[in-house]
């Protein structure tokens, strides 16, 4: 029997990625799989059927897919509806981030669906950099972030002689230094922008330098290392002190892009209204982690742009790999090729426990939910 692998559509609204592009499809077909891609998924992408079918992928409806399919790889978590209708033995691949939703994973379990979900991959382990859709999605969010504070702003990015007289560089400050703020630094620095950086994870420093930008010290502020490479949340002495110590510094700024992002966190608050009000009139934040949790700024909402008080615009990001969705597909399609890769053996997908990799990312197999995570 050949394995078939499922595309679905994705059923978040506003979600115009799809996990499976035709360039990976025949790579998915020689691991011994068909290929089924459900009506439509590709649209938002720019990915008519037409692109599938010229590829050997087969169109289908709904129905058909989670009937036919031994293999369903989606981008984001598909909704309750859906995986009431999946089947026993099914195995579910995609960033179903497990914690976001207590329901999720139980409701999987019930169904007897076989969960792998991406977020939860080890990426410090060089075999699986491949499969990291984390960091592929956070370096487009990045890009696009700082794409989104030059169009927000006013005045050039670079420093521009002109017979109208010279322009100055934009400051730009980029806050949290994770995947998404060093490609936001790169972005900024390749427009022209004079770069600063700024995160509590003291190895970040040397990678701010390296970028050729600066790095932001803060007074008294301590360092917070956490596990696994990730920064640990602050106590709210800590934090305190963080806001007020950039609350001296942020009126240098034309332009602030937020990332900073703790694991199982909300976003913690680096930016306050306090501080807003403090940039010259004209100025732009471009707050990535806004999330309905909040963000890294007070006040950000994803998909809003405010104008505070004195004329600084402040813009919650809301699904950035979503807005440049034929990018972001093509390596979300190349991460979950080399995950299948990985979990398909002589044609069949086998969920061994035995594999660091799969170890980490098994959230739910044979009935039983599993914590998964590992080493990340
Ligand atoms: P993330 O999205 O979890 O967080 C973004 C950044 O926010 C981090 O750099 C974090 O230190 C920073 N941050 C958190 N709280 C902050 C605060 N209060 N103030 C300032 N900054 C704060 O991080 P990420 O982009 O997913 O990366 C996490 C780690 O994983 C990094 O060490 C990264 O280098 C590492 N990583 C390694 C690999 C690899 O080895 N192949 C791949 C991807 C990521």
């Amino acid at each position: 029997m050949t394995t078939s692998i499922g595309v679905m559509k994705e059923s978040e609204p506003g979600e115009h990625r799809v996990a499976v592009v035709p360039a990976v499809v025949p790579r998915l077909r020689e691991l011994g799989c068909d290929v089924l891609v459900e009506n439509d998924a590709g649209t938002g992408a720019f990915l008519p059927d037409s692109a599938y079918t010229e590829v050997g992928a087969a169109p289908v409806g709904e129905a058909e897919l989670l009937e036919r399919a031994d293999v369903l790889v989606c981008v984001r978590p598909p909704d309750a509806g859906r995986v009431e209708r999946m089947r026993q033995g099914q195995v579910l691949v995609g960033l179903l981030e497990a914690s976001a939703d207590p329901g999720r994973v139980p409701a999987l379990t019930r169904r007897g669906v076989d969960a792998v979900s991406l977020d939860l991959l080890p990426r410090t382990l060089s075999r699986a950099q491949s499969m990291d859709a984390l960091t592929s999605q956070a370096s487009i969010a990045g890009y696009k972030a700082a794409l989104v504070a030059a169009d927000a702003y006013g005045r050039y990015f670079p420093m521009l002689m002109t017979a109208a007289g010279t322009a100055k560089p934009a400051q730009v400050l980029v806050l949290g230094v994770g995947v998404a703020g060093l490609s936001a630094i790169g972005t900024a620095k390749r427009l022209g922008a004079q770069v600063t950086g700024y995160d509590i994870r003291p190895e970040t420093r040397d990678e701010v330098h390296s970028m050729g930008a600066r790095f932001l010290d803060l007074a008294g502020v301590t360092v917070a290392d956490g596990e696994g490479g990730y920064a640990r949340a602050l106590s709210d002495a800590e934090r305190e002190a963080q806001q007020e110590a950039l609350q001296q510094r942020i009126g240098e700024f034309d332009v602030v892009i937020t990332t900073a992002l703790v694991p199982g966190r909300k976003p913690p608050l680096l930016v306050t209204q306090d501080a807003l009000k403090g940039m010259r009139p004209g100025s732009v934040v471009v707050d990535i982690a806004a999330g309905p949790h909040g963000g890294n700024v007070e006040g950000s909402q994803p998909e809003r742009s405010v104008l505070i008080a004195d004329g600084v615009r402040l813009i919650g990001a809301g699904n950035l790999p979503s807005a440049m969705a034929p990018g972001a597909s093509a390596a979300y399609a190349r991460n979950i090729t080399a995950l299948l890769a990985h979990l398909i053996r002589d044609g069949v997908p086998r969920i061994d426990l035995t594999d660091e990799i799969l170890a980490a990312t098994v959230v739910s197999h044979a009935g039983q939910a599993r914590q998964g995570g590992g080493a990340r």
